[in-house]
């Protein structure tokens, strides 16, 4: 006999737990399946910069706590290249919009709190194995090796960019991009060295440094291709940032323990539609983005909002008219954020294309930067987007 919900959610990242949480404020029964532990899902660290519009939908629908208590708002990027460094203040260009910096880990853990708060029904150790869009059913296997079938009126893929719900929406669009790059992620024990977001850009490769918190920072530095991150030692991963931060120049940066390292393919690919039958995917299960414009927890918290006010009319007003155009509202926004983060990978990086040599495209990425250190309408631009989508 199948467990019956009225929507099944797979996975609790940041998509699937607003989700949740969105549909129990409005009494809507619902159940989320994850694959990890508790303790696993909220230790995993990954985003940290949050838009006016994630924060606005978290705070707006009582999610926002933690993030209001201890989050930081940061407003300032910096760029550094051979020809010394610039400053942007973003939230006095464009719109005006700072983010706010809260780290991932800490968003998930109060969200899985409120979610159970609010009486959702959620069980970890959990792999959903395989989901039919039409019946809305999903079949698992738990850690024991038990398997079993949820019934539900609708499914939420919020399993990320690899997960099995995508698999079964047949989307006769699916655009990938693999971009050739590599990124090392550092996550250090050290208090950030440059008070803004750095981009640092280099003939060895770029490196970057975000803000996770007082006593965390995150730093990425791009490594050839097929690089493991365990080759890279601490020794070596601060001697390289030096290098190409400019330390000589710009003064040097604060050291401490290197507590995560992992390799980021930088990746692109947007299913489409992103619905099918009673099944709807949400965040990176719709649409993997690269980091380089920390925009895919953004568009995942977009993307929950949307669908939670949908399957409400639907599930309360038996009114399936925004349901029906989730696709249609959702892709336009995802296309927007991809823009910008191909527009920020040919910022950071000497990309050459097809019949282009690498001597023109670091050219053509010298001239966007001196457009953005000089020109007032690409400065405006880049705020936009960086903080909205
Ligand atoms: C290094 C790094 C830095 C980043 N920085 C930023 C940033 O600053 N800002 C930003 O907006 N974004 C950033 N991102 C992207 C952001 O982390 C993701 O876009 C976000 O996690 C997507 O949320 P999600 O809920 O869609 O998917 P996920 O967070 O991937 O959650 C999916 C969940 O589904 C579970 N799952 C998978 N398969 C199954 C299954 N078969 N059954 C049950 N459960 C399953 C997984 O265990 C997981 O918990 C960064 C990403 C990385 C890697």
């Amino acid at each position: 006999m199948a467990d019956r919900t009225s929507v099944l959610i797979v996975g609790a990242g940041p998509a699937g737990l607003v989700l949740g949480n969105l549909l129990r404020a409005a009494g809507i029964d619902t159940l989320i399946l994850e694959r990890g532990g508790r303790e696993h899902v909220q230790a995993r660290a990954r985003a940290g910069f949050l838009g006016a519009n994630s924060a606005r939908v978290l705070t707006e629908h009582g999610l926002g706590a933690g993030l209001l208590r201890h989050g930081s708002t940061h407003g300032t990027c910096a760029f550094r290249d051979e020809a010394g460094e610039f400053e942007l203040r973003y939230d006095r260009l464009g719109r005006g919009e700072p983010h706010t910096v809260y780290p991932q880990q800490l968003l998930v853990t109060d969200l899985i709190a409120e979610y159970l708060a609010r009486g959702g029904g959620l069980r970890f150790g959990v792999t959903v194995t395989d989901v039919d869009a039409e019946t809305a059913t999903a079949r698992f296997r738990d850690e024991r090796g038990n398997t079993g079938e949820v019934a539900a009126r609708f499914l939420a893929g919020c399993d990320g960019g690899y997960g099995v719900t995508r698999r079964a929406v047949p989307a006769p669009d699916h655009y990938v991009r693999d971009h050739g790059i590599s990124w090392l992620a550092v996550l250090a024990d050290a208090p950030q060295s440059m008070p803004a977001v750095t981009y640092a850009l280099h003939r060895n490769g770029f490196a970057g440094q975000m803000a996770r918190g007082p006593a965390v920072t995150r730093y990425y530095l791009q490594v050839p291709p097929g690089d493991e991150a365990a080759a890279w030692t601490d020794e070596r991963i601060w001697a390289e940032l030096a290098v190409r931060m400019r330390t000589g120049a710009f003064g040097p940066l604060r050291q401490g323990p290197v507590t995560e390292r992992r390799i980021v393919r930088l990746r692109s690919d947007v299913v489409d539609p992103v619905q099918h039958g009673r099944l709807f995917l949400v965040g990176d299960a719709a649409s993997l983005i690269s980091p380089s414009a920390a925009k895919g927890a953004n568009l995942a918290i977009m993307a929950a909002e949307v669908l939670a006010r949908a399957l409400t009319d639907a599930l309360l007003r038996d009114d399936e008219r925004a349901l029906a155009a989730y696709s249609r509202t959702c892709l336009p926004r995802i296309w927007r954020a991809q823009e910008f983060s191909h527009w920020m990978i040919g910022l950071l990086h000497d990309t050459a294309d097809a019949g282009q040599g690498p001597r023109f495209g670091s050219a053509l990425r010298r001239a966007r930067l001196d457009n953005l250190r000089e020109s007032r309408a690409h400065q405006d631009f880049f705020a936009e987007n960086y903080v909205g989508i």
